[in-house]
């Protein structure tokens, strides 16, 4: 068993107590067995045997950061058809195995995974506990239980809903709880429902589309059995039918109005905002070719979200830190850590309740309060060592070069070890016929084009154009 004692350093064990310098903590095997003054530390690892020392050399001493908002099955995606359609069960697999070093390897030591293609989250999670692949701890959530109307069921009704998708179609309340009893049985630590559309491709985001009954159901069944829910809700009408459900936390909740937000508040439900989809978007979404379309809608959500997630945070709400990451804009281990970010500057809130959300809370929310999210005795040793001070300036979190340390369960990892990009699989991506957003009008052949029609070439063209002439017959 590995001993090891970390010191020099300034502890914020994320418990909501003040940091603290000359302080130590020792590590067991894979659990945190002491935290205290440095001293009386010490004496406890020179009582056990041989340990080793790591010196933080006057740097932060923190627990892993959590992101609940994680998508290994997704693979970066850009479109629908990606997400859904193009990589097969086996390569998806892979693939997430392979980017989730990339997300442990940012300093991110437990995720949560709210919905998946297949099952994979489940075989993730398992491989990872097992010790055959190298990833943070994974709360797995299955495919989402979607009907016709929400997000998860993305393409028009005239195809067929492919059983690859992230949704599994569920249109009555019987389908959902056929569903959700598969899914418990397969091994889930969480249900997804989608709740509604997003700002792309919904008909009316501020209106739900699944009902209070439904959602009661669903969590009903899931508490029963041992499991938490969690709901994609944009709209304020299913924030808080979920809420009233009793669900144990909302996604996004961007579109609430005051009385939404009043039974969210009445209820104690958490809210994952995931910003970061929408401000990466918004900050980097022109320099990578992003619609207008999709640049104000993303513009108005975020304006919305921020207005009553500011007024949520002083209602009391709890807010924990997720991203979304899998999706094109926040790619595998890049942005879990601005989410935090975010929180302050959209939402008002302190560098140290951002921290939190990131840290304590969202371990709690997520139902890992017992195993993570602080440095405490008796809890993984899943342990950073930061340069800078994140109660300062939460940024430090995002800067690769401060982070000194990634230990998960008293492992250290080697963070530094950069992970390859992996190539993009022929069938990976939509099969777009050409890349540039250009039809081959006759202006495009007339004007670009390098082969073009013998007629377009002769002197006398462009000829102006004539409408035929109109005979009026008596
Ligand atoms: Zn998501």
């Amino acid at each position: 068993m590995s001993r090891y004692l970390i010191l020099n350093g300034i502890v914020i064990d994320c418990t909501g107590s003040k940091p603290r310098t000359g302080a130590a903590i020792l590590v067991e095997g894979d659990r945190v067995v002491g935290v205290g003054l440095e001293a009386e530390i010490r004496s406890l690892a020179e009582r056990g045997g041989p340990y080793k020392i790591i010196d933080a050399g006057g740097a932060t001493i923190m627990p892993g950061i959590i992101d609940v908002h994680v998508h290994p099955s997704y693979g970066d995606i850009l479109s629908f058809e990606e997400l859904d359609i193009y990589t097969g069960c086996e390569y998806r697999t892979l693939r997430a195995a392979h980017n989730l070093k990339k997300v442990l390897r940012a300093g991110v030591t437990t995720i949560c995974a709210p919905g998946s293609n297949w099952n994979i989250n489940v075989a993730l999670r398992d491989a990872v506990n097992a010790g055959m692949i190298e990833g943070p701890r994974i709360s797995a959530g299955g495919r989402y239980i979607t009907t016709d109307n929400a997000i998860a069921a993305a393409f028009p009704t005239h195809i067929v809903h492919p059983q690859s998708s992230f949704g599994i179609l569920c249109n009555t309340r019987d389908e959902m709880i056929v569903a959700v009893r598969k899914q418990l049985k397969e091994g889930v630590d969480i249900i997804k429902v989608a709740g509604d559309g997003d700002s792309l491709t919904s008909s009316g985001l501020l209106a739900g589309t699944i009902t209070f009954e439904d959602l009661q159901a669903i969590a009903e069944l899931t508490h029963m059995m041992g499991r938490r829910c969690t709901i994609h809700a944009r709209s304020g009408q299913s924030a808080a039918a979920a809420a009233r459900a009793g669900f144990d936390w909302v996604i996004h909740a961007s579109f609430m109005t005051d009385e939404d937000l009043a039974v969210v508040v009445k209820h104690r439900t958490p809210i994952n905002p995931t910003l970061s989809l929408l401000a990466n978007t918004l900050d980097w979404g022109r320099d990578v070719g992003a619609s207008d379309g999709l640049l104000d809608a993303y513009k108005r959500e975020l304006d919305a979200a921020s207005r009553i997630l500011t007024k949520a945070h002083r209602e009391g709400v709890v807010f924990i830190a997720g991203t979304d990451a899998g999706q094109g804009p926040v790619p595998y281990g890049e942005w879990h850590a601005r989410e935090m970010e975010h929180l302050v500057h959209y939402v008002g809130m302190s560098n140290e309740e951002a921290l939190l959300a990131g840290t304590r809370d969202a371990a709690r929310v997520i139902g890992m309060g017992d195993m993570v999210g602080t440095i405490e005795a008796g809890k993984f040793a899943d342990i950073l060592v930061v340069d800078g001070n994140p109660l300062a300036d939460i940024t430090v979190l995002q800067d690769k070069q401060r982070l000194k340390l990634v230990m998960k369960g008293g492992e250290i990892v080697d963070h530094l070890d950069p992970v390859p990009q992996p190539r993009v699989y022929r069938w990976e991506k939509p099969q777009l016929y050409w890349s540039e957003p250009q039809l081959m009008t006759q202006e495009f052949v007339r004007s670009t084009a390098r082969v073009k029609p013998a007629w377009m070439s002769e002197a006398s063209s462009p000829t102006a154009y004539q409408p035929a002439k109109i005979v009026k017959i008596a």
